[in-house]
């Protein structure tokens, strides 16, 4: 017997925030987590801009801003030449320094509202799926059934092994360190050192702490995870030459840059978010924001499945959309782990020439900080004749999607009367917009605020009513 509408396996940041997605469509939803309580410890700290907007559209980013540390500049590649991000098009035009475990208890009491059960203590073995259910096994031999389940357990997912779904890739070569400290003599905000001996970079986090992470070129041993506060202090003497007066670490580790995508995000009813869909060098701060933003494409496709709604193809668009950028994830990161790595005298001509070209280049720069920010995230429309905008992101969509819903777009200053009533029919709202669309005088916007459908025509009505027939039919 099916018990459950979809169960999601792992309560990490991408679990959490697609259960959100799951309830907010009203899709009855349980999480398997394996443990008891949450890491205290913040592997991610950077949040960027289009993971904001994000949480816009529900109505969900000011506990964040006032909590976080904006920072308006940022590297890549631990470049000492910074990004700057305040050009960047989108409300949010900077990095914000917010630790994952704050991240994950806000995600998890919003699921936890929205009526998502989260059962912890609850390892996930292995799965069999059939035409119509998925059966889940947990460690101890309770066993939990699905229409569809969804694997964010992360690099090492149980359920991306137990689906079948391979996992190529590199394993780690380069390894970096990171220790989260007091700094009695903090450097100047942003510091990057990088030369002969390695890179070392401070970033601040909200509560007094300071990150202090890099490479060290003479300490490369593979498989270990643990770093001594006397070796950190050794290594930023060499490096940068002080310890900043670093004390009480909250958190010491190493990690490496083990680069590898799931060869598909969907196996029948098992699909893959998140880390268990893509890990690589956690360079730019960007996965956990990657992950989120798998989550929001997929909440509302696999919810209007769930609920019979969906088109053919609308489920397989989930992998068909974000696997293209968790490749291009593993380019970038693996680019700037050459840049971090490059020790070498022609290493250092390389990043010598790459920094110039962002100060030169404010295009370089723009560019580079549109990526990490993913706000350079479009997606290609199937027509080739549809309006140029279709598939692109809507920077405010947060003021018109808080329900969670596509919506009509209506920017031509005169009501769509036929237009409303074909969207009401179908649960759609409209929203009449007084900001700028470039030339589009009617949108649909998917519940994750990309853009479905627009017209530039002057028979607006008509074209809207029409958009949605199709549109009806294909969902
Ligand atoms: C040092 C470091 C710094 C980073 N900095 C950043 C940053 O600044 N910005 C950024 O965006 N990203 C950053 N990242 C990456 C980010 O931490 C991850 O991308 C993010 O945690 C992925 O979230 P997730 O929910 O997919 O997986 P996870 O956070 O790994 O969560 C998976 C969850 O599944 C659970 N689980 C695992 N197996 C099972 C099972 N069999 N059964 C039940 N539950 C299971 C786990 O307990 C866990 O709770 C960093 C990573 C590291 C290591």
């Amino acid at each position: 017997m099916t018990d459950r509408e979809v169960i999601v396996v792992g309560a990490g940041p991408v679990g959490l925030w697609l259960a959100c997605e799951l309830r907010i469509a009203g899709v009855d939803t349980l999480i398997l987590e394996r443990e008891q309580v949450r890491s205290p410890h913040p592997k991610a700290l950077g949040i960027h801009a289009r993971t904001i907007e994000v949480l816009a559209m529900r109505g969900m980013q000011e506990q964040f801003l006032a909590e976080g540390v904006k920072m308006p500049r940022w590297h890549f590649g631990m470049l000492e030449e910074k990004l700057d991000f305040t050009k960047l098009d989108t409300p949010y035009p900077f990095v914000l320094s917010f630790p994952q475990p704050r991240t994950e208890a806000i995600l998890e009491d919003r699921a936890l509202e929205l009526g998502a059960e989260i059962l912890r203590g609850q390892q996930v073995t292995g799965l069999a799926q059939d035409d119509s259910s998925v059966t889940v096994e947990v460690a101890g031999g309770r066993t939990f059934s699905g229409r569809y389940v969804v694997g964010a357990d992360g690099a090492g997912s149980t359920v991306r092994h137990a689906a079948g779904i391979g996992y190529p890739g590199t394993d780690a070569t380069v390894f970096a360190y990171l220790g989260d400290v007091v700094l009695d003599s903090p450097p100047p905000p942003g510091l990057v050192v990088h030369n002969e001996h390695g890179a070392l970079i401070t970033a601040p986090i909200p509560g007094g702490f300071f990150r202090v992470t890099g490479y060290d070129a003479a300490n490369q041993e593979p498989g270990r995870r643990e770093v001594t506060m006397d070796e950190l202090r050794s290594m930023a003497i060499r490096i940068a030459g002080t310890d900043f007066g670093m004390r009480d670490p909250s958190w010491l580790t190493r990690f490496g840059n083990a680069t590898r995508q799931a060869e598909t995000y969907r196996n029948g009813r098992v699909l893959l978010a998140g880390d268990a869909a893509h890990m690589h060098f956690p360079a730019g701060g960007v996965g956990l924001n990657v992950g989120l933003q798998d989550a929001m494409n997929l909440g509302w496709k696999l919810a209007a499945e769930v609920q019979g709604r969906a088109a053919e193809g609308l489920l397989d668009s989930y992998h068909g959309e974000r696997y293209p950028l968790g490749a291009e994830l593993a380019e970038h990161t693996l680019a700037q782990t050459a840049l971090i790595t490059a020790t070498s005298a022609e290493g250092q001509a390389l990043r010598s020439l790459f920094g110039k070209l962002i100060v030169t280049q404010p295009s370089v720069s723009l560019e580079l900080a549109r990526k990490l920010s993913a706000l350079d995230v479009s997606y290609p429309p199937a027509d080739v004749d549809a309006h140029p905008l279709v598939g692109t992101r809507v920077a405010e969509a947060g003021e018109f999607l808080l329900d969670g819903h596509a919506i009509v777009l209506n920017l031509s200053g005169k009501p769509l009367a036929s237009a409303s009533e074909y969207a009401r029919k179908m649960g759609i709202g409209t929203f009449s917009g007084t900001f700028a669309l470039s030339d589009a005088r009617a949108a649909i916007i998917r519940p994750d605020g990309h853009v479905w459908w627009a017209t530039g025509e002057s028979q607006v009505d008509t074209a809207t009513r029409l958009a949605l027939a199709e549109l009806d039919a294909a969902f």
